[in-house]
């Protein structure tokens, strides 16, 4: 399958022209590591337009990274690899929609940026409230769902795709059923900066405070570490040199590919560095927030 890099930087204001609060530019400049997040620079060639008022703006990479997620399509001919851009396109915008839509729901403006391998759902303002922001990261995910079961479900109950007889429909349903799906489990995982780190974050910081910037960053580390491993065996067992063992598991728990392995050894590389700019991997006395310091 194919990896995923659809962070919702979500929580922190970069807009020109909105009055930023101190600590959270403070915490947007923090958040870097081998993967910036910063919102991509504008180009001549972005497509630009409006949808339920948001503007969208897709960056000249996003149909780059899709092309490339999707090479193996070319196997089977031209435009399937054409519908496979269409299915990550849409795919990814719903997923942010469900950000944009859930900012909104909190009284914030946002603007969509799809680019490269993911999209960023960027809020005019911050969302107070750690359950709101909580809500906000889940409302990505949950909307690919919501997207993978209405077009599971509908065939269940019509069962259109068989009726219409097409290859290139199967192909379009089977990819929008597994991206959104597959993508949302990963996007879940409590990895920084995906969203399930983001409200792993959240949560360790209404447990431990100040420390729960820092044991959100080990679950991090130890997770994707964990993805990593899990990547590899997954594709050792898709060769020859493996058993096979993965065909007796259930179809929708996710495999990793070479390409999840690289991603996420960049995510923990990431991780690591964060933590040890928050005072070293294993913890520390010192419990105040990166930007305090
Ligand atoms: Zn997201």
């Amino acid at each position: 399958m194919c990896l995923l890099l659809w962070a919702s930087r979500g929580l922190w204001p970069t807009r020109a022209g909105h009055t930023i609060e101190k600590a959270a530019l403070a915490r947007h400049t923090y958040w870097r590591g081998p993967l910036v997040l910063a919102e991509p620079e504008r180009t001549n060639y972005d497509l630009r337009f409006r949808l339920l008022g948001f503007p969208v703006r897709v960056h000249p990479w996003f149909w780059l990274g899709s092309v490339l997620l999707g090479a193996s399509a070319l196997d089977l001919g031209l435009q399937y690899l054409a519908l496979w851009v269409l299915v990550v396109f849409v795919s990814i915008l719903v997923h942010e929609f469900g950000h944009a839509l859930a900012f909104r729901w909190y009284g914030a403006d946002a603007d969509v940026v799809l680019y490269a391998f993911g999209g960023l759902a960027i809020p005019s303002h911050t969302v107070s409230g750690r359950w709101r922001r909580i809500a906000v990261s889940l409302a990505g995910p949950a909307a690919g769902f919501v997207l993978c079961g209405l077009v599971y479900g509908s065939n269940e109950a019509l069962g259109w795709v068989v009726a219409v007889r097409s290859r290139e429909l199967a192909f379009v349903y089977g990819a929008l059923v597994s991206v959104n799906l597959v993508w949302g489990i990963f996007n879940l995982l409590p990895v920084f900066p995906l969203d399930g780190g983001q409200v792993c974050r959240e949560l360790c910081g209404m447990k431990w405070r100040g420390r729960g910037e820092r044991i959100s960053l080990q679950i991090s580390f130890g997770t994707a570490l964990a993805v990593v491993a899990w990547s590899i065996f997954c594709a050792m067992d898709r060769s020859n040199i493996g058993a096979g063992v993965l065909t007796g598991l259930p179809w929708w728990i996710p495999r990793g590919t070479i390409y999840t392995a690289i991603l996420f050894a960049l995510l923990a590389m990431t991780s690591y560095q964060l933590l040890q700019r928050t005072g070293g991997y294993g913890g520390g006395s010192d419990d105040r927030l990166p930007w305090e310091k």
